[in-house]
């Protein structure tokens, strides 16, 4: 909201404070840059993440020639007003090098966000060719079908884990973790929906 402006300490950060961008659904870092008033009201303005460039010396605009934008989703200050993260979706690679994010070593990413990737990648396998991926086959063969898969790698977890075999517990809870992906999608809803229930219970 545009009551975030009024906030940050302008006048102790010499008017440029650090702007982290990060991926609203995964949470992964793409980009850091710095913020003027007038680039965080621009980036309010136009939905569209803006900053002020060191280089340029003038409010730049984050694809405003490549077109690989950051649509803003939700700006945050720091416990001091001397920091911001603005939550956003990329359209396109963030890096001018191409990549995802600035910050491409895989290590740099946590783990966790990579669900976040085979989430959209399973995403958007719907619709497609059902001889094209498994997933589209998964798709295809109907909810029944993708509910039995869920069930039935739970029970392989199950067992894995019963004999005490670490190895195939890893693989059949890989196993259900996907299934279980493909199922959500197929009742069009995600882990983020699944991950809210937990929040909630977490905070009682
Ligand atoms: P763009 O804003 O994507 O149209 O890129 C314009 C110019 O900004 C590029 O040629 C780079 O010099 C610079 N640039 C773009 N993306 C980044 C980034 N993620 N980090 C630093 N500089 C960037
Ligand atoms: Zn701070
Ligand atoms: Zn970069
Ligand atoms: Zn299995």
């Amino acid at each position: 909201t545009m009551e975030n402006i009024a906030k940050v300490a302008w006048q102790k950060m010499d008017n440029l404070v650090p702007a982290i961008v990060q991926d609203a659904t995964s949470g992964k870092i793409l980009m850091q840059g710095y913020m003027n008033q007038a680039a965080l009201e621009a980036t309010f303005e136009k939905g569209l993440v803006t900053f002020y460039s060191r280089s340029k010396e003038r409010l730049w605009t984050k694809g405003e020639t490549s077109n690989n934008t950051l649509s803003l989703v939700s700006v945050h200050i720091d416990c001091d007003f001397d920091s911001i993260i603005v939550l956003a979706n990329a359209n396109g690679p963030t890096c001018h090098t191409g990549t995802e994010s600035c910050w491409s070593t895989p290590d740099a990413a946590s783990s966790v966000s990579f669900i976040a990737d085979l989430e959209r990648v399973i995403a958007s396998r719907k619709g497609a060719d059902a001889d094209s991926s498994y997933t589209a086959s998964l798709y295809a063969s109907g909810i029944k079908r993708i509910a039995q898969k869920v069930g039935e790698e739970g029970v392989e977890t199950a067992l894995a884990a019963t004999v005490k075999d670490l190895e195939e517990l890893k693989n059949e809870s890989a196993d259900l973790l996907y299934h279980l992906l493909v199922l959500l999608q197929a009742s069009d809803l995600s882990l983020n929906d699944v991950i809210d229930v937990l929040k909630k219970r977490h905070q009682k």
